[in-house]
């Protein structure tokens, strides 16, 4: 390492705090600057031993991200103080309190949201995932918390290059999968954009160097187009007494590499490498119909793509976005992206939520970022999801683009793509999607699970009878519904087990055998179902049948229980155990059967905790949660993570496909569909029945609970007059 050179340290430091007080200057006023200067003075003073990887003072770092806040999302004051500072408690002697002193409780506030949030990529998933939890739960004290994480690692990823190989790649990783969606959905696009660039650098740097060495390459010709492209266009808006800027700007590496691979094209195939920007001058209650005058400028010169214009200027994106888009045949050929906005618009599409803000009160249309802000509060309120599904919705939400719905008033909802007309239901009211029966989408009859595609109007039909069903965690997508769906299903499990327990006292009470504490205890040692509830839910679902209880009571008599409690307590399966019960790994939320290996690391046994890693070339692979090698798995590759439970083997769904021929008569088809409507817990998922000539032929698909409840269900099928031939085939789902 060279000799460092203290002098000319702090002349640079000075330096970049000259910067950074530029940067701000046209909204701190002179107290404003008094109090950055105090941060800054404490913040060089707890960080004077520290140096960050590249051996630099590192003070650098909070003078770079508060320099980044200031000028590229475009915060006051407060901010740019909690950023200086925004490593001080976490890494120093000082304490919260201690800020809270000098700084006042604002201050103090964000930066104790900052700490909590703080980088923890030493951890696994589940608390990367949790403090993803927190960092958003911020968001109903402070959206600053957020914006200055997110400059935080924006200037983590700019400085990536002097960390080592491993952690490049988990930053990168993480960078890829957290923070640039959340950037996006806040509306920063440029920072989204480079953090996007950053992350692709890092983590596959051969593709990021070619594509950026192909643009260079290629400047020249695309500036001398671009420029020939805006002439005439320049010339029009100047006559027509414009205030405007025209810009060309190249597509992101990012973007460009997605579209190579999304299209599996090679560089040269790709089309839009640059879109141009035309920016105008307009008073907002001119703003639409001077954008529209500006597209009309811009075909009249250019014959546009019917398919690729986009008006967010009428429904603007719910992250604020405002835009016109169109694509047009330029020159030679040569298809152009053009995208027509007033200052206005621009500021909210480069500065994200801070422009919002600045603008919101000029602005009297109902903010719909706000509306999404509430909505992400309402998920983190509800206790019911654990951290890591709900990063998986928020995923969800984050990364597909959305579609506009409209109710039979002509109100306007905001979905994102795939939701169907449950989540619609849900997105009204939750408890018009627990009712909800079915739909009228543009005036015609569509299943629950109807795809909703952008402009479609929909109505909702509800029944008081109807209740949500597992089922329906299939097809929605909006983490609401979900969420809705999930907790009331509890609910309906508890009430069936509150049924359960009554048959369970009748039934033993005839065995003369009374239901006590003890005689529970031994009911969920005997049928290996772990809480009470689960045991009742058998009784209640006539999964645990007459002859098991008379099994039970026999064994019980005998003094089963007290002969083999030892072994029940030992960690090793008791033979007894063995025998009756098999246990499998189901995946994800939907209990999915996949195959699956167990991993030589760890060895996992049934009841450890676990997940699943796809591997690369060996399939699913099971890790006991808190195998050694998990770190490493979760926070590098966490897309490649699922969930894996235990299950008993025969507890699982069942879809069943029942074939049923006969003789066809009045009354038929009702008499079948009452018989399975009336055994508990089965549900139709579909029935198609063709009646030929007298002769009559169907098919149902079910789900049932296990092979006991599907023989007995069709020893009843065979027994309807008329009925000749029934034939079953089933999976696991
Ligand atoms: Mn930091």
């Amino acid at each position: 390492m060279s000799k460092i050179d203290k002098v000319k340290e702090d002349k640079e430091i000075l330096n970049k705090y000259r910067n950074l007080l530029r940067a701000c200057s046209d909204k701190t006023n002179k107290e404003d600057k008094k109090i950055i200067r105090k941060a800054f003075n404490l913040s060089v003073d707890a960080h004077k031993e520290m140096r960050r990887k590249s051996g630099e003072p590192y003070i650098y770092h909070p003078i770079a991200v508060a320099h980044i806040s200031a000028k590229e999302i475009g915060l006051g004051a407060t901010s740019i103080v909690c950023a200086l500072l925004h490593d001080v408690v976490e890494d120093t002697d000082y304490e919260i309190e201690d800020i809270k002193r000098l700084f006042g409780p604002k201050v103090s506030k964000i930066i104790e949201g900052l700490t909590k949030i703080s980088d923890v990529f030493d951890q696994d998933i589940s608390l990367q995932a949790e403090n993803f939890r927190k960092m958003l739960l911020t968001l109903s004290d402070d959206v600053r918390v957020i914006l200055i994480k997110l400059a935080d690692r924006l200037h983590n990823m700019r400085t990536l290059d002097s960390m080592p190989t491993h952690k490049k790649l988990k930053i990168s990783s993480e960078t890829l999968y957290l923070y640039a969606p959340l950037a996006h959905r806040l509306g920063l696009y440029p920072i989204k954009t480079e953090l996007e660039d950053l992350g692709l650098k890092h983590t596959k740097p051969n593709e990021y160097r070619n594509i950026s060495q192909k643009l260079k390459e290629t400047k020249e010709e695309r500036n001398k187009y671009i420029r020939k492209f805006i002439r005439p266009i320049k010339s029009v808006l100047k006559a027509r007494e414009f205030a405007f800027e025209i810009k060309g700007r190249p597509k992101s590496i990012y973007s460009i590499r997605k579209k190579m691979d999304n299209q599996r094209i090679d560089y040269d195939h790709v089309f839009d490498k640059f879109a141009i920007r035309i920016i105008i001058d307009t008073p907002l209650e001119r703003e639409k119909s001077d954008c529209w005058r500006v597209y009309s400028f811009v075909t009249d010169f250019y014959k546009p793509n019917p398919d690729r214009l986009r008006d967010w200027i009428s429904t603007p994106k719910s992250n604020g976005y405002e835009s016109l888009h169109t694509t047009v045949m330029g020159p030679d050929g040569k298809w152009v992206e053009v995208q027509i906005r007033t200052r206005r618009m621009d500021d909210i599409a480069e500065k994200g939520y801070a422009a919002h803000w600045k603008y919101k009160n000029q602005n009297p249309k109902e903010s719909s970022l706000d509306n999404w802000i509430g909505k992400i509060r309402e998920l983190l309120e509800n206790p019911e999801s654990n951290a890591i599904d709900f990063i998986d919705d928020f995923k969800l939400n984050l990364f597909s683009s959305e579609i506009f719905i409209f109710t039979p008033n002509g109100d306007l909802k905001t979905l994102p793509k795939k939701a169907t007309a449950l989540d619609f239901a849900f997105e009204i009211h939750s408890d018009v999607g627990a009712h909800c029966l079915g739909a009228k989408v543009n005036g015609k009859l569509v299943p629950l699970s109807y795809e909703l595609t952008s402009g479609d109007q929909v109505e909702i039909i509800t029944s008081i009878k109807q209740k949500p069903k597992k089922d329906w965690l299939r097809f929605v997508v909006t983490a609401r519904a979900k969420s809705k769906i999930k907790s009331s299903l509890k609910e309906e499990k508890k009430e069936i087990a509150k049924t359960g327990k009554e048959i369970a006292e009748r039934k033993l009470r005839h065995l003369k055998v009374k239901l006590d504490r003890k005689t529970e205890t031994e009911l969920i040692k005997f049928f290996n179902t772990h809480t009470s509830l689960d045991l009742y839910y058998n009784f209640g679902t006539g999964y645990i049948i007459n002859s098991q209880i008379k099994e039970f009571v026999k064994a019980k008599n005998a003094g089963w229980y007290e002969t083999i409690k030892q072994k029940i307590y030992s960690r090793s399966k008791s033979i007894y155990k063995e025998s009756r019960v098999k246990k499998i790994i189901v995946f994800g939320e939907e209990e999915e059967v996949l195959q699956y290996k167990l991993a030589n690391c760890c060895n996992p046994i049934d009841g450890d905790s676990i997940f699943g890693f796809t591997t690369v070339e060996d399939g699913i692979k099971i890790h006991k949660e808190d195998c050694p090698n998990s770190i490493q798995l979760r926070s590098n590759f966490s897309y490649r993570i699922l969930k894996a439970t235990w299950v008993d083997k025969e507890q699982i769904d069942f879809i069943a496909t029942i074939n049923i021929k006969g003789i066809d008569r009045l009354g038929l088809i009702n008499s079948v569909t009452k018989i399975i409507s009336s055994q508990m817990n089965v549900n139709m998922r579909a029935i198609s029945i063709n009646s030929n000539d007298g002769v009559f032929e169907g098919e149902i698909t079910l789900f049932v609970h296990n092979v006991a409840v599907l023989n007995s269900l069709t020893k009843k099928l065979k027994n309807v007059d008329g009925v000749t031939k029934i034939n079953r085939t089933y999976k696991h789902i």
